[in-house]
């Protein structure tokens, strides 16, 4: 049996007190574009970040590829892992190109091809050598994800990658990581408040409350109210 590419086992996590994550377990089968959805404080960014070690988890056990990344130097994981979230963090004096090749260049590795990355997220090569507030929006988070996708990295972790933007960037944007992901056989953890994103984009959703998992399940079970009452009261329309 091979092993996931991202596993949580009984991870848990309090910040002063506050528990933030209760005891998570959760495999993620390579390939797979997993959706993270549940209420503001659930614990969905502080999940992710214990998977490449920016929060340490006070019990429990992650893994990627089969192999505990307690053991693997936090750098050296960093680079296995495109991380993609809302203030995406571009340094504003460097060109799209530099910004780009930075990982790889802290790593001491090659500089990656930028116009092949660029490419990849539908940007033309004429946007390298601008500074990022040339760019809109959407425009600069697909450099964000150019730059996750930099260091080879095969699995991607995203906080709410779109959060900032407009309805229709946020759509087109949604619609290209789903691509890239099925494009580069990426195994995929969104996070995201959007339960609509989530149901059309993801093979699977993961709902978050409390630190806890209380539904998991594929889009049609959850759009179907096969997935419990929790589940149900996220997927519930307004009307
Ligand atoms: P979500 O991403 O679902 O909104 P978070 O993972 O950010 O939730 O937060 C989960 C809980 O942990 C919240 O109660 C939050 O206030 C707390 N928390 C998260 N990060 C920190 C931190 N660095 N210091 C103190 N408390 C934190
Ligand atoms: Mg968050």
């Amino acid at each position: 049996m091979t092993a996931p590419a991202l596993r949580w086992a009984g991870v848990a996590k309090r910040f002063d007190g506050v528990v933030a994550l209760d005891g998570v377990s959760l495999d993620v089968p390579a390939g797979q574009f997993v959706a993270l959805v549940g209420p503001s404080g659930s614990g969905k960014s502080t999940l992710l970040r214990t998977a490449n070690r920016l929060v340490e988890p006070e019990s429990g056990r992650i893994e990627l590829d089969g192999a505990d990344v307690a053991v693997e130097p936090a750098p050296l994981l960093r680079r296995r892992i495109g991380y993609v979230f809302q203030e995406i963090g571009l340094f504003p004096h460097l060109s799209v190109a530099e910004n780009i090749v930075l990982p790889a260049r802290v790593a001491g590795r090659s500089a990656p091809d930028v116009a092949e990355l660029l490419a990849l997220v539908d940007l033309p090569a004429e946007v390298a050598p601008r500074r990022p507030d040339a760019l809109s929006g959407g425009q600069r988070q697909r450099v964000g994800v150019a730059r996750a996708l930099s260091t080879g990295a095969r699995l991607m972790l995203m906080d709410e990658p779109f959060g900032a933007l407009d309805p229709v960037t946020r759509d087109a944007l949604a619609t290209a990581v789903r691509a890239l992901h099925d494009r580069l056989g990426l195994t995929t953890v969104m996070v995201t408040h959007d339960m609509a994103e989530a149901l059309l984009l993801a093979d699977r959703v993961v709902v978050l409350a409390k630190g806890r998992i209380v539904a998991d399940a594929a889009p049609a079970t959850l759009l179907a109210g096969e997935a419990g009452a929790e589940a149900a009261a996220l997927v519930a329309v307004p009307r």
